[in-house]
């Protein structure tokens, strides 16, 4: 999918915010560095020096300015810095914590495109809200968004469990077939960590059972070790299938 000049804006606010010094080149670049575009977007455009995604981002800065509302949510000192004005932190800070936790898991260009994209189409009364596989259920949450994220992730990790549980592999790491219950008996049981291989929302109004019944195909059961080996460098996720690789090349290693 090729993202939308639309769909940079938030992530432009989220790096302006963390680098005062961002004229459209840098920004360019950043951009580039934080989506590391593929496909149609990481092409370059026939005759000249831009992709098709820093064209998108050259829009958004120039031409576009204005109709993107980019203008309205930063401004320029007389070097071409962006800064954000106050609308753009207000906004940058209504989605500050999901903007770290997509550009921070190592999730492919395409995964996070869809997130923006969704971001991007959200409104006033129809939220979107993302799940996090690391979610604990705390007492007394006061703020609404959050406390909606944390009850569905964990509706999601709890559904899952149940499923992987009905499996005929059962509740068993899936990368190195770790068995909770097995190692640590009644104190382990219905144990697992559930990982996402790609990210999970789902705006406000839409039902969680049918968010679950898509989400289930990219969520993963893994013991603690197989999961944060996943996990170690944050911005480069191990697919399942890798890490098994890893494994298998290392035991081989150790079989001779
Ligand atoms: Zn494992
Ligand atoms: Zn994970």
């Amino acid at each position: 999918m090729a993202i939308t000049e639309k769909e940079l804006l938030l992530p432009a606010l989220y790096l302006i915010s963390k680098n005062d010094k961002l004229n459209t080149t840098k920004l360019i670049k950043s951009l580039t560095e934080l989506y590391k575009p593929e496909g149609h977007d990481a092409e370059i455009i026939s005759g000249r020096n831009d992709t098709f995604f820093s064209q998108k981002v050259r829009n958004l800065t120039g031409s576009h300015y204005s109709t993107n509302k980019m203008s309205d949510y930063t401004g320029r000192d007389k070097n071409g810095y962006f800064s954000l004005t106050q609308l753009g932190t207000d906004y940058l800070n209504k989605h500050i914590e999901d903007l770290d936790y997509i550009f921070n898991t190592g999730f492919s260009y395409k995964d996070k495109a869809n997130v923006t994209n969704k971001l991007s189409k959200e409104s006033a009364n129809n939220k979107l809200l993302i799940l996090d596989e690391n979610v604990t259920v705390s007492e007394g949450e006061t703020k609404t968004k959050q406390a909606k994220v944390k009850s569905r992730s964990t509706q999601l990790r709890d559904a899952a469990i149940d499923y992987f549980s009905k499996t005929t592999n059962g509740l068993k790491c899936c990368v190195c077939g770790f068995d909770f219950y097995k190692k640590y008996g009644a104190r382990g049981k219905n144990y697992i960590e559930i990982h996402h291989e790609k990210p999970v929302s789902q705006y406000e109004k839409e039902d969680i059972t049918v968010t679950i019944k898509e989400a289930i195909k990219n969520l993963k059961p893994l013991c603690s070790n197989c999961h944060k080996m996943i996990h170690r460098y944050p911005k480069e996720l191990l697919s399942v299938s890798e890490l098994k690789d890893i494994v298998k090349s290392e035991e081989s290693k150790n079989d001779n």
